[in-house]
């Protein structure tokens, strides 16, 4: 059997990193880890990882890598991420994907590939705005772009709750930019020079970055 796929989704914050991860997620059997949803968790939870992740996340911040490294870990070493992972909002830091490169070659294998989504920045403050996601299923939705096809109902699970996140206002959508481009946007050298990086252009509809990225799926992980 051939080692678990590591896909690895960048781009700043309204990409649409964590859209295809799940639609990805459900074309591949691949598991999305999105290290965004599991610190929200641990601040639901009243963890200490979340107690100390809040107010950060609020601002805008990153988290700490030892807090970041310790949760990922964590979900790594569970059973179901053994079909492969697609890595959306993980790694962020220089020193999480020496990390990441280290643990992975620990266990015989690496990266399989790492996808750029290429935006503007500009639209991102009116993508990340306007979304939202169904309280029961995680589907996402944009008051703009991905209605539910009934007004309040949710497509996928049929769940009538939704919820907004609290660091989704134009303000921390500012602070979480800076943050990608200072911290974040350095990995797609780190990337280049190991020879795995791959861009797909992502100001187009859901459906057609969907395509772009499968197709490179399919010959990485396939
Ligand atoms: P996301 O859901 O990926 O947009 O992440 C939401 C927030 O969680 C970010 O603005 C950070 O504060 C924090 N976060 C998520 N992933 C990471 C990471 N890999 N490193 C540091 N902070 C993170």
């Amino acid at each position: 059997m051939t080692a678990p796929s590591v896909i690895i989704l960048l781009g700043p914050p309204g990409a649409g990193k964590g859209t295809q991860a799940r639609m990805l997620e459900e074309r591949f059997g691949l598991v999305q880890l999105s290290t965004g949803d599991l610190l929200r968790a641990a601040v639901a939870a009243g963890t200490p990882a979340g107690l100390a992740a809040k107010a950060v996340m609020e601002a805008g911040g990153l988290v700490s890598d030892e807090i970041v490294l310790a949760i990922l870990q964590d979900r790594m070493a569970q059973p179901d991420v053994a079909r492969g992972v697609i890595l959306d909002g993980f790694p962020r830091t220089a020193g999480q994907a020496e990390a990441l490169d280290a643990l992975l070659a620990g266990e015989g294998r690496g990266v399989s590939a790492a996808i750029s989504l290429e935006v503007d920045d500009e639209a991102m403050v009116g993508r990340v705005a306007g979304r939202y996601t169904c309280a029961a299923c995680g589907e996402g939705y944009h008051d703009e772009f991905k209605q539910p096809a009934t007004a309040g109902v949710c497509d996928k699970c049929g769940g009538t709750g939704f919820k907004r996140r609290a660091d989704d206002n134009a303000e921390t959508v500012r602070e979480r930019l800076a943050a990608y481009h200072a911290q974040t946007a350095p990995l797609i050298a780190h990337y280049r020079a190991m020879g795995l990086l791959e861009t797909v252009p992502a100001m187009g509809s859901i459906d057609a970055i969907a395509e772009g990225l499968a197709a490179i799926v399919a010959r990485k992980a396939g």
